[in-house]
């Protein structure tokens, strides 16, 4: 079904409407006649009487005409009831603005349940339960279906928010400084109507440009996924984010499960999905502001006109910070400036004209930038002198943006004195920022869109693997307690997917580990061999640098005293691998989305460095390229101080075929490669050390 009865609705009910002033059943029906519904409304109550002049009916099903939307504003146990009536006068869509639902325990979950399920069955849609409305301000419909007091000012910005408060935080910031929105919607509970529904439908609408989105959780996330990414690639979807993931609490003991951590489910989701994450409103409101009225920067070169130098500096370094690049003005530009502007005026990028700039100044400066080829986007800085025409100016921009092709911010450093100056600047759409970093900032992260829409697809890389021989392992492991599968089968398993590891043999007593280790040659590392022992060398379990026999015997007879009474105990010698970085991949399940991927500096001090990066399985080769320059420390993996680069296409696959074996084998929960030598030779990039665990 489309979702035209709720946004679009030809006639609303209020169920539950008031007399009294202060109830959400009086505010509903105050709110759509204040702000002009194009169509009918119908108080129903069953005391009767008029409210605001209307007539109040008893019952919904006594309306004469046609319901399409009906709010429903009732104690929360005869919700039920009052829905039925509303599906038998032929209501499309309820919205539930009662709370007493699943939001306050297991009874209130039961009856939301009981709710769904009798929507389902009568054919009828809701919205909610617990929820604020929805509001559209085409001029056609008006529909202010919300008990709240933000204003309504028409644009193109779309809010479609889960928490009714941080809906409204938004909503309001918009109406209080004239942006113009389109739709609203906050749908609490979305127990029926969900978020990838309300998303899509956003998506096509015309008028919608960007959509601001606000989720403290996701029910279907692939289904979010979905359609999320299909929508972004169209127009930017700015989100926030709040509330912890349930991984976050999930019990873990691996590396990769351990850094997962806080909220890197919802990360990865954006991600894949092209979705701009925010960690703050401000900059995600002030983001929205400018995708409403401008277009997505073609690139990442920035152009700085101003009447005043010290602000552009502050510009310049923060467009700078964020890796958007101030360029050199073209001759050509600096020709018609050095013939132009007066002598004192700084004809570079930015360009600074002083105090006394004139419109015409203005108009010069602003149209070379406007034709350079090699700008892509452009900050008019402008303070507001006493001494200079500021509205001939303001005029003069605004002449120019009505035909510029190119993505304009300003930036008025001045008071309420100046009004109508900067009111001709917004009315030409050119969005308006106080502070120069604010500016700087909304461009890169308009830019950071742009790259995200421009990726190229990327599909995910498969090597020929023995899946089948994985899926025995699998079945037949026998797992302890604590869901760790034994080294030599992580061993098969590794093999099995063609993911290379160092030498190894293992033993159980020192006479067959000798010709082990003289067969790889020494030096050798000895180790501990439990599934007991999950972090070795925390309790003493990993003993380096063994030169000779002596040594290796010495080495074992540490590690027996240490650990012989585990039960399942083996001895592993390994060659000691000399040169290149300690990196970590690893592996986590994440339910119905699959598993995360991760990747950064490795070794013992994972945790300590906390230098990671994750993608959602599968990944594609330029995901795991991303990877790899996505850590802090990868100026290491380049080759840092005069030591060659490591191996990248090696480390690349490693990635990738990790990717393949945890989306073959969902059972799967957590892996780690841990370390594996990242080396500048290809055949010597190995892993050294893995652990698994799966849940069946
Ligand atoms: P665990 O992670 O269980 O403590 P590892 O096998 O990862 O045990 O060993 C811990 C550290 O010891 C590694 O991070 C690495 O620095 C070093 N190490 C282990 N095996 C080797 C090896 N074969 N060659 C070189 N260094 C090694
Ligand atoms: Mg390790």
């Amino acid at each position: 079904m489309s979702l035209d009865p709720l946004f679009k609705p030809r006639s609303v009910a209020i169920i539950g409407a008031s007399a009294r002033p202060y109830t959400i059943g009086h505010r509903i029906l105050t709110n759509l006649m204040e702000h002009g519904f194009t169509g009918p409304l119908f108080p129903v109550n069953p005391k009767g009487g008029t409210i605001h002049n209307l007539m109040v009916y008893r019952s919904i099903i006594e309306i004469p005409s046609e319901v399409d939307l009906a709010h429903i504003i009732v104690k929360n146990t005869l919700v039920k009831p009052v829905l039925v009536d509303c599906a038998e006068k032929g209501v499309r869509v309820a919205i539930v603005n009662t709370s007493g639902f699943s939001e306050t325990g297991p009874e209130g979950l039961a009856l939301e349940e009981e709710l769904v399920a009798t929507a389902r069955e009568l054919g009828i849609r809701v919205f909610g339960p617990n929820c604020q409305g929805v509001m559209n301000t085409d001029p056609a419909v008006s529909l202010y279906s919300n008990f709240t007091f933000a204003r309504m000012v028409p644009g193109h910005i779309s809010i479609l928010a889960q928490g009714g408060g941080v809906a409204e935080i938004i909503n309001n910031y918009f109406g209080m400084n004239e942006i113009g929105t389109r739709m609203y919607a906050s749908n609490g509970n979305a127990s029926d109507i969900s978020i990838p529904e309300i998303l899509a439908y956003y998506g096509d609408d015309p008028e919608t440009r960007v959509i601001v989105l606000h989720v403290e959780s996701f029910r279907r996330p692939a289904r979010f996924l979905e359609v999320a990414r299909e929508v972004a690639h169209r127009k930017p979807i700015l989100a926030l984010k709040s509330g912890y993931t349930e991984e976050g609490a999930r019990a873990v003991s691996s590396h990769t499960g351990g850094m997962m951590g806080r909220d890197t489910t919802s990360d990865i989701l954006f991600e894949r999905a092209g979705v701009l994450r925010f960690n703050d409103l401000t900059s995600l409101c002030e983001t929205a502001k400018a995708f409403e009225c401008q277009p997505v920067p073609r690139g990442p070169r920035v152009g700085i006109v101003t009447n005043a130098g010290s602000p552009a500096i502050v510009a310049t370094d923060e467009v700078v910070r964020y890796g958007l690049v101030i360029p050199p003005l073209s001759d050509r530009s600096a020709d018609v400036l050095r013939e132009k502007l007066k002598g004192f005026a700084a004809v570079s990028n930015p360009i600074d004209m002083a105090a006394t700039a004139s419109a015409e100044e203005y108009g010069v400066s602003f149209k070379a930038l406007l034709d350079d080829e090699g700008i892509d986007s452009v900050i008019v800085c402008f303070i507001t002198p006493f001494f200079v025409d500021t509205e001939a100016i303001a005029r003069e921009i605004a002449r120019l943006a009505a035909e510029a092709e190119k993505t304009l911010l300003c930036v008025a450093m001045t008071n309420e004195n100046w009004k109508d100056t900067v009111d001709i600047v917004k009315k030409a759409g050119v969005p308006v920022y106080y502070f120069p970093e604010a500016a700087s900032q909304v461009l890169y992260q308009m830019e950071r869109y742009r790259r995200l829409r421009d990726r190229p697809p990327g599909e995910p890389k498969s090597y020929p693997a023995e899946r089948e021989a994985v899926d025995r392992i699998l079945a037949e492991a026998t797992i302890m307690e604590n869901g760790f599968l034994s080294g030599p089968d992580v061993n098969r398993i590794l093999d099995a997917y063609g993911i290379p590891r160092v030498r190894e043999g293992t033993a159980g007593n020192f006479e067959q580990l000798r010709p082990l280790a003289a067969g790889m040659g020494y030096p050798v590392v000895l180790k501990v061999m439990s599934r007991e022992v999950v972090h070795k060398s925390d309790s003493g379990g990993v003993l380096l640098d063994i030169k000779d026999d002596p040594e290796l015997k010495e080495a074992f007879d540490t590690l027996h005293d240490r650990f012989g009474g585990l039960a399942d105990v083996r001895y592993t010698v390994q060659e000691q691998v000399s040169g290149g970085v300690e990196v970590i991949v690893g592996a986590a399940g994440i339910g119905e989305l699959g598993h995360s991927i991760m990747f950064g500096l490795g070794g013992i001090f994972v945790e300590t460095l906390e230098d990671v990066t994750f993608r959602l399985a599968p990944i594609s080769e330029a995901d795991a390229g991303a990877m790899l320059d996505g850590i802090k420390a990868s100026g290491i993996l380049k080759g840092a101080r005069g030591r060659p680069p490591v191996n990248r296409e090696a480390l690349v696959e490693i990635l990738l075929r990790t990717s393949n074996l945890v989306a073959a084998h969902p059972a799967i929960a957590e892996l780690d490669l841990n370390p594996v030598f990242a080396h500048p030779e290809r055949d010597r990039t190995r892993v050294v050390d893995a652990r698994i665990r799966i849940e069946r």
